[in-house]
């Protein structure tokens, strides 16, 4: 088997697959064409538990996986609602994280199957045509499911599957006599999973009414948690950003550099040499070897930083980054997740930087409350941040031959167009889901679809 590419179960001894836990074989390829390879830990420990039927509780902090733990089971155990009575509710405390949760079961989802997002602040319109011609799973915020089932338009009496996500924000907002009330509407013989960061105080006595014999699985907050860095937002303009950079590079050591483009990686790089910061670019239209060349400067010091772009960083997995730089902001929360991910890995601490100009701070605000954080764009301060350990650089790599050489030459040369696109989400998903539930769970077998996904996951790891 090969290694688990990722984060959070890099150091587990031994990974299962998707398919080892009883995910049907077209979707666990699908996953590892979106660069989701093998579990995390809170999706091993619950999602064969989810498929059978039991009751799930799990607690586990920002970023562990907790929506595809309940997202996979949810998908594929879900029936077909008729007009205005769902068969699944998945209920989540603010409009971007049920925004989110949809996006993200949408793309689990077999063709036929409906999903909607119920919530308020905007018109009832479209969700009202959606409950009309039925809709399998309903996400939403509690007030404005309460206000279509006062009207008469949604009923919960179909609802055998419920899922709370972020259980204990909903009760830090005052949602649990309304989640309460949503429970008891629900059909009596159902299942329920809850996820939530804390599993104690008013979620425990959630758990102890509604849930039946749960299974349980917590995560320390410690190991592989980004919160675990520090978060920095600073207002910086686009022409100062290499200086900043090269500032904190040189005062905190290791460092990723994220940027939306290949071409601004390649630009960030070199200019970061030219100021004196080693540094090498990784992105997608760079060949393996260049790629895997990059990834070995950087884990040997030769290079002290990184720039990326967002679906190279998939393949870095280095421990000892002292920081994470947002140099284009990230495409949205999860993301920011993600990237932020690559510093303060396995309990270590890091600090993430932000560069924030005047015209994105609003964007930039309105992401992070989506994460749950209020921040302040503060000036830039490198001089504050915390000082990289003395460090002595290893030689420079020998020089290679000239000519013939793999992958020698121009940083952009012979880039494939397209040619990492495998690793976009979506890629291919939906054609191929129809015979999922077909397959069912006897159709996951080692040999179901064991070499063809082994391979994309190999791809998913090196873009
Ligand atoms: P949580 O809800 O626990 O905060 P999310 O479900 O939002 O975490 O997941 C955080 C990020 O990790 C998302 O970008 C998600 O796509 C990604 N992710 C989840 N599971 C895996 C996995 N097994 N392998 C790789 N990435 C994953
Ligand atoms: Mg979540």
């Amino acid at each position: 088997m090969h290694t688990p590419s990722a984060d959070a179960s890099t150091d587990a001894v031994a990974t299962p697959s998707f398919e080892q836990l009883g995910v049907p074989a077209e979707l666990a390829s699908s996953l590892a064409a979106r660069g989701i390879a093998a579990p995390f830990p809170i999706q091993s420990a619950t999602i064969p538990a989810a498929l059978d039927g039991r009751d799930v509780c799990g607690k586990a902090p920002t970023g562990a996986g907790k929506t595809l733990a309940f997202g996979i089971p949810l998908m594929l155990r879900v029936r077909r609602a008729r007009p205005r009575a769902p068969r699944a509710l998945v209920l989540a405390p603010t409009r971007e994280l049920a925004a989110q949760i949809c996006d993200e079961l949408r793309q689990l989802a077999d063709p036929d199957q409906t999903i909607e997002a119920f919530y308020g602040g905007v018109g009832f319109g479209k969700q009202l045509k959606a409950l009309r011609a039925g809709v399998d799973v309903a996400v939403a915020c509690p007030g404005r499911l309460e206000d279509l089932i006062n009207q008469g338009e949604m009923k919960l009496s179909e609802v055998d599957l419920v899922v709370l996500d972020e259980a204990d924000r909903m009760a830090d907002m005052g949602f649990l006599p309304a989640v309460k009330r949503l429970l008891d509407a629900c059909a009596d013989e159902r299942q329920t999973l809850l996820f939530s960061a804390t599993l104690d105080g008013d979620v425990d006595v959630i758990i102890r009414r509604y849930l039946h014999d749960p299974i349980r699985h917590e995560e320390q907050r410690s190991q592989d948690d980004v919160d675990t860095a520090e978060h920095l937002y600073w207002s910086v303009e686009r022409p100062d950003r290499v200086e900043v950079t090269a500032r904190i590079v040189a005062r905190t050591g290791p460092t990723v550099v994220f940027c939306r483009t290949k071409r601004g990686a390649d630009r960030v790089a070199k200019q970061l040499d030219s100021r004196g910061v080693s540094a090498v670019a990784i992105h997608g239209d760079r060949s393996q070897g260049q790629r895997e060349r990059a990834l070995e400067d950087f884990r040997s010091g030769r290079a002290r930083a990184i720039v990326a772009t967002d679906v190279a960083a998939r393949g870095i997995h280095v421990d000892g980054v002292s920081c994470v730089i947002h140099f284009d902001p990230s495409e949205d929360a999860k993301d920011y997740v993600h990237r932020s991910g690559r510093t303060g890995r396995a309990g270590a601490s890091g600090t993430v930087i932000s560069f924030v100009s005047r015209e994105q701070k609003r964007d930039m605000v309105r992401q992070q409350r989506g994460l749950g954080r209020q921040i302040e764009v503060t000036d830039a301060m490198p001089d504050r941040l915390p000082e990289a350990a003395p460090f002595d650089a290893p030689p420079p790599r020998a020089p290679k031959p000239q000519g013939g050489g793999r992958g020698g030459g121009a940083r952009n040369g012979g880039g494939r167009p397209g040619g990492h696109k495998g690793a976009k989400p979506g890629g291919g998903s939906k054609s191929s889901s129809r015979n999922r539930r077909r397959n069912g769970r006897s159709g996951n077998g080692p040999s179901g679809g064991g070499s063809g996904s082994a391979q994309r996951a190999q791809v998913a790891r090196h873009n």
